[in-house]
């Protein structure tokens, strides 16, 4: 039995199959190898097939690391992303949505129709594409954790960066309408917001808006990969077990509630 497996120093992730999308790199990326770390398989669902390669190369020998070159915008890809993860990895216990932009920085009346449209797109709606494509197989397995990478935007509303805290907002209330509809499926969906983490995303900012996401951490530093990892491992392991639909802060202290 479980308790038995355990006494034989498994992993808390043996077994477990596992989802992480935007996973070639960044956040989702550390996510991948710290699953892989605890004993689930995984399979790395990105739309950048160059940097899935050779994040599929370098994480193989922590364990089995399938991919997938998905959009998460469409339905169609995420369809066909969960049926290659099925026939890869045999079933699907995890899924980690993470794949997101940050989009330009601007006033949000100068923010072009196409600007907001895509940051939605991918953050919020991807969200519930994936989450669309993979819940059937995890209600089928009767057993799941899905965790959410929101962000601490999506509770205060960041200046210069409204479509992309009204996405993450809206990621936030996705994981709680989840949270409900799945509470007695023995499937766990949580979320997690980090204030700024240093990685390529940065990029994408200006570094005045990265100056003031860090002013505003008590911590006075950038949040690392490995933490954002650590937190999304516990919240995909069984030992959260009576926690559902929830927001976890992972803000160095920034986060008012
Ligand atoms: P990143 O840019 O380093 O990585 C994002 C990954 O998502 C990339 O590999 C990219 O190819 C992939 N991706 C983008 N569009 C996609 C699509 N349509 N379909 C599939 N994959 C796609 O970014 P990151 O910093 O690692 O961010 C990961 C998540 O964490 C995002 O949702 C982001 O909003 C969130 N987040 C990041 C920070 C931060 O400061 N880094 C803070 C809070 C939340």
């Amino acid at each position: 039995g479980r308790s038995e497996m355990l006494s034989m120093n498994a992993l808390p992730l043996s077994g477990r199959k596992a989802i992480v999308t935007g996973s070639a790199r960044g956040i989702g990326y550390a996510i991948a190898e710290r699953l892989l770390q605890s004993g689930a398989s995984v399979c790395l669902w990105d739309v950048d097939a160059e940097a899935l390669g050779q994040a599929q190369a370098v994480l193989s020998p922590l364990g089995e690391v399938a991919t997938a070159q998905v959009d998460v915008t469409s339905a169609e890809s995420t369809e066909a992303a969960a049926q290659k993860t099925l026939d890869a990895l045999g079933k699907i216990d995890l899924l980690v949505n993470n794949a997101g932009i940050a989009g330009n920085n601007a006033k949000t009346w100068e923010l072009r129709p196409e600007d907001w449209r895509r940051v939605m797109d991918i953050n919020l709606t991807g969200s519930f594409l994936c989450c669309r494509a993979v819940i059937p197989h995890l209600l089928a397995n009767g057993y799941g954790r899905i965790v959410n990478v929101a962000s601490v935007a999506g509770k205060e509303g960041n200046p210069n960066a409204a479509h992309y805290s009204a996405s993450k907002a809206g990621v936030i209330a996705l994981t709680k309408s989840l949270g409900k509809e799945l509470a007695t499926s023995n499937i766990l969906v949580n979320c997690i917001t980090p204030a700024v983490i240093e990685t390529d995303i940065l990029l994408q900012m200006t570094q005045a808006h990265i100056d003031y996401m860090l002013s505003k951490i008590p911590m006075g530093r950038f949040g690392q990969k490995h933490e954002a990892a650590a937190l999304v491992a516990w919240l995909c392991s069984e030992e959260c077990s009576f926690t559902t639909g929830a927001v976890f802060d992972l803000s160095g202290g920034r986060a008012t509630y």
